[in-house]
């Protein structure tokens, strides 16, 4: 076969797509087809675990037996992934004689379709077809993928109002994204790296960015000249009032029509006042996009080597706020049910208030020898560990001099991976 390949962009949408063979070229081939709505046949007469998942889900049709002609009855495409020769040149002639392209994975030559290297980013999907060097594709997809992720604006999307000329159907450009538009983002722990890949892009195609104080200040250095940096902890005015503010500059910039991201130390919903953003935003009919992030509450401590969960040790993980005493008419923890946990208790803002809490928790029943561990900026170069005894833990922190941001482990887990 000579000529150009003709690229495509296939809308698989309730299509039937046969996929026979059930190895591992299949498994790697079913996710985007299912990401694509296609309507899944897969025929093979055993299944790797994968597929199998997909197929007990509910989200494929599984034959289970080996190809027959019948099978191609209203496909609209057929890839090929068995490893017999012979076999996959007779499913390839059925396809042929009926006019339905065929990707095989053990003879490109004889394919009458190939599939590219893909790389996405939100609605952008870019495939590169290598000429038949699988390298050279995945090496070009690669940089294309960098070059997506690399600059804040260097491929911005168009304004609302830019024509769609690229020769695809009209519609709007960025469906979520335009008119205005704010996402809450969860910014991970503290390693700037711990961000999600939803939460990155979303960083690099921001026009407004509002952070705070826990938010890993690597991932404010890439941010363009041009994008409008909002520093949360740098508005006067009380706490109480600072909420105010953040959700009135939210919402103004949001209306103005720009991408707003809400960039917020760990995960946005822990601790961290996105429910609030997020009414307020709603309230004003600005759409809004959340973005989970890598918490503290777990990560902190695996930076320091333990587990929230461990088996035969810690069947559970309680995440509490320590900003209040116990003792406070204010406090909305039932302290002295927590006492009588086995399991991991992590408390987020504890410090201040760690006397009062380790005393209460001992005096409702937990031991004071409970293990326990303190993380101050977990998972940044900066990151400080002091082990300890819940009895004692109080008193040590103060004499290592353990400063906030920290997290509190106590539980049998601190310690469960020492050997
Ligand atoms: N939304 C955040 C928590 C906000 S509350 C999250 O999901 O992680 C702020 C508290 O989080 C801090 O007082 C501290 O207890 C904890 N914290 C946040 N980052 C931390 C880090 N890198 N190391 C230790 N504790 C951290």
């Amino acid at each position: 076969m000579s000529g150009n390949p003709y690229p495509l962009g296939l809308r698989l949408a309730g299509r039937r797509v046969v996929v026979v063979g059930g190895g591992v070229v299949a498994t790697r081939r079913v996710p985007a087809l299912l990401d694509a709505g296609a309507d899944v046949l897969l025929v093979a007469p055993e299944l790797t675990p994968a597929l199998r998942a997909h197929a007990d889900a509910g989200r494929l049709r599984w034959q289970r037996r080996r190809f027959a002609a019948d099978d191609l009855e209203d496909a609209w495409l057929v890839q090929v992934a068995v490893d017999d020769p012979g076999a996959a040149a007779a499913i390839s002639a059925v396809a042929d004689e009926r006019r339905i392209f065929c990707v095989r994975a053990d003879d490109r030559a004889a394919a009458t379709a190939w599939t590219p290297a893909v790389t996405r980013q939100g609605p952008v999907t870019v495939a590169v077809l290598g000429g038949g060097d699988p390298r050279r594709s995945m090496a070009v997809r690669d940089a294309v993928r960098d070059l997506l992720a690399a600059g804040p604006g260097r491929l911005a999307p168009p304004p609302a109002d830019a024509d769609a000329d690229a020769g695809e159907a009209p519609g709007p450009v960025h469906p979520t994204r335009r008119p205005g538009h704010v996402a809450l983002v969860g910014a991970g722990p503290g390693d700037p790296e711990l961000i999600t890949v939803k939460g990155r892009r979303l960083l690099t195609e921001a026009e407004v960015v509002v952070t705070d104080r826990l938010v890993p200040g690597l991932l404010l250095d890439e941010l363009g000249p041009e994008v409008e940096l909002v520093d949360a902890t740098k508005i006067p005015y009380g706490p109480a009032r600072t909420q105010e503010e953040i959700n009135r500059i939210l919402v103004d910039r949001a209306l103005a029509g720009r991408a707003v991201v809400r960039l917020k130390g760990g995960d946005p919903y822990v601790f961290g006042r996105g429910g609030e953003e997020l009414l307020a935003c709603a309230e004003a009919g600005v759409p809004v996009t959340v973005v989970p992030g890598v918490t503290s509450a777990i990560a902190a401590a695996a930076g320091a080597g333990v587990p929230v969960t461990h088996r035969a040790v810690a069947h559970e993980f309680t995440v509490v706020s320590g900003h209040v005493p116990p003792d406070s008419s204010a406090s909305m923890v039932r302290w002295e049910h927590l006492a009588g946990l086995r399991g991991t208790l992590v408390i987020l803002m504890g410090l201040k208030n760690l006397a009062a809490i380790s005393a209460t928790l001992v005096s409702h029943g937990r031991s004071a020898q409970t293990p326990a561990v303190v993380v101050q900026e977990g998972t940044t170069g900066a990151q400080r560990t002091i082990r300890s005894t819940l009895g004692v833990v109080a008193a040590d922190v103060a004499a290592a001099g353990i400063r906030p941001p920290a997290v509190v482990v106590v539980g049998d887990v601190v310690g469960a991976l020492d050997s």
